[in-house]
């Protein structure tokens, strides 16, 4: 049996805008008092796992002790099949100290160079924690290609260069409610949602 969230302030452990963004849109319908770790001047804990789940467990742990409040983290990435996975939970390293997506895009299609396999996966990682140190898990994926040259300019990151299966475009020239509905971050929404906001959530 999971531990349901009653109502209340729930942490928001990232630090990343477009996360924090596309999670406040996800949360909007439960009646949850949504808090910014950046705005509680909570440190950002070194991500030091070695899968999504492990990483996204470290922030939600590390915001929840230090809160004293149930905290939600988040992690993700892309996993390039032809990469063997890569840049998976380094996804947000590709980008380099600047946090520059098209210098990662451009390691991307440089390190497939003409590799045929142009298949790639987003994953999305949940945990959900309590200052008592219980910790729930959800993992989300949508299965995709990549284009090069990237197109569009919504979402964040590696958006413009991946097609999720079923469509034309990318996830940068999709309407952010696109996204949203088929997005690894809308699956492990959805899982969260079922296990421990809803339906007798507070919603
Ligand atoms: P982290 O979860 O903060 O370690 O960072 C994950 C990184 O994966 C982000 O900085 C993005 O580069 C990438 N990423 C995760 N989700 C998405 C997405 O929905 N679109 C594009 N890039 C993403």
């Amino acid at each position: 049996m999971t531990r349901r969230l009653t109502e209340g302030p729930l942490v928001v452990a990232t630090h990343n805008q477009g996360k924090a963004k596309e999670i406040a849109a996800l949360l909007a319908p439960f009646r949850l008092e949504v808090k910014a770790a950046g705005d509680l001047g909570l440190p950002e804990p070194e991500e030091t796992g070695a899968t999504f789940i492990d990483n996204a467990v470290i922030k939600a742990r590390a915001a929840a002790e230090k809160s004293g409040l149930p905290a939600l983290a988040d992690d993700s990435g892309l996993a390039v099949h032809g990469l063997d996975g890569s840049p998976g939970i380094y996804s947000a390293r590709w980008a380099g100290p600047g946090k520059d997506f098209a210098v990662a895009m451009a390691r991307v299609e440089t390190e497939l160079g003409d590799n045929p396999d142009r298949g790639a996966h987003f994953v999305c990682a949940l945990a959900l924690a309590w200052p008592d140190g219980h910790v729930e898990t959800f993992q989300g994926e949508v299965h995709g290609r990549l284009v090069f040259p990237g197109r569009g300019t919504q979402g964040f990151g590696y958006d413009p260069i991946f097609t999720p299966d079923g469509y034309d475009q990318t996830f940068g020239e999709m309407d952010p409610e696109a996204k949203d509905r088929i997005s690894h971050r809308a699956a492990a929404f959805r899982q969260l949602v079922e296990h421990t906001l809803g339906p007798d959530g507070p919603r």
